[in-house]
């Protein structure tokens, strides 16, 4: 798997006034990379595609560098109280990605360079709360790891975390360049979830992403290191061989990590979601993606009205009662060790 390496960075001028934003620019002038200053990192233009599809692609490949402003942190239910914001995007380009209906149509990565400050409204509203823990997510809208290798955020924030008794964080990929987070103090005050599913659904749908085998082998290096572990396993979907599909997978993942779950003392999580989506998600991923496989249609599915008052499409509950059953026996039976949070 090729490490993220953008096409095009963009630049807010402001940006310049940190440390961080300087030693960016400088590394990408060196990789010959051009570089493009832009007033807003909420309003990029000048990233190429006449077609729909080909603006996505391109936005993959661009990098803007800008200055996190808002404060306080958006809130961030049911799994944590606020995200915490170090990154935007992702240069995977997964079918059913959520991003590609949060992003608009050009979803190109960004990233903030005033981490110092995005820590201390982090500490604050951890002071708010106090006495009780304070969780924060750190990719409700990215995958923070394909420019970790630049930024050094992830790794700063662990170690930020490792000494706060009332702050938890946590963040979830499907990228597996984590080696530089490996001999961090985190303390167990840090969670890393790896997103995985099957091998089929990984080739046919996450385009640009790590194989299964990549991310469990990363997850194993997590669990050496000693962090607490989790899966998210999405999302799950119903096709000819699902079952011999997801049971290799999960057998897959207890192969995985079994040596290492001695590492830490909380139990490894796994959380499954079905597959899901709305009409708007399925017109985008059309757009997109004309010749998607994703099985998106309605008179196989159920509609049910979501808790933000749009509808979106679930499987019915025949279909959900099997995934239920079956994940509930392959991992009793592969993966005992772990605890299921839920199942939606
Ligand atoms: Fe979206 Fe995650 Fe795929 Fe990136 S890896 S495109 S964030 S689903």
């Amino acid at each position: 798997m090729q490490n993220f390496i953008p096409t095009r960075v963009f630049y807010e001028p402001q940006s310049l006034d940190y440390n961080l934003g300087r030693e960016l620019i400088e590394k990408f002038k060196r990789m010959n990379i051009e570089t493009i200053s832009t007033t807003s990192h909420n309003r990029v233009t000048g990233i190429p595609g006449k077609t729909a599809a080909q603006a996505y692609r391109e936005a993959k490949r661009t990098l803007v560098i800008g200055v996190r402003r808002d404060s306080p942190f958006q809130t961030c239910k049911p799994s944590a109280h606020y995200q915490l914001p170090l990154v935007t995007g992702c240069s995977g380009m997964c079918e059913y990605c959520y991003l590609a209906t949060n992003l608009g149509k050009k979803p190109y990565i960004r990233v903030y360079v005033n981490v110092d400050e995005v820590l201390q409204t982090a500490k604050k509203l951890m002071r708010d709360r106090s006495p009780e823990l304070t969780i924060f997510e750190g990719s409700a809208v990215s995958d923070p790891i394909i420019v970790e290798r630049y930024t050094g955020s992830l790794e700063k924030t662990i170690q930020f975390f490792s000494k706060e008794e009332l702050g938890r964080f946590r963040f979830v990929t499907k990228f597996t360049d984590i080696d530089s987070l490996l001999a961090l103090n985190h303390n167990n005050h840090t969670t890393i979830r790896f997103s995985i599913n099957s091998k089929h659904v990984i080739k046919i749908y996450e385009h640009g992403t790590p194989s299964l085998s990549e991310r469990l082998k990363a997850a194993g290096k997590v669990l050496q290191a000693g962090y607490p572990l989790g899966f998210i396993i999405a999302p799950i979907i119903f096709f000819p061989g699902w079952e011999e599909e997801y049971e290799s997978m999960i057998k897959d993942l207890a192969v995985a990590i079994k040596p290492y779950l001695g590492n830490i003392d909380e139990k490894v999580t796994l959380e499954l979601i079905s597959h899901r989506y709305t009409k708007r998600a399925k017109s985008n991923i059309l757009d997109i993606f004309p010749t998607t496989e994703l099985p998106m249609d309605e008179d196989k599915r159920k509609f049910k009205y979501g808790q933000f008052g749009y509808g979106k499409y679930v499987y019915p509950p025949d279909i959900m009662n099997q995934f239920k059953e079956t994940f509930h026996n392959y991992t009793e039976k592969y993966l005992p060790e772990s605890e299921t949070k839920y199942f939606v």
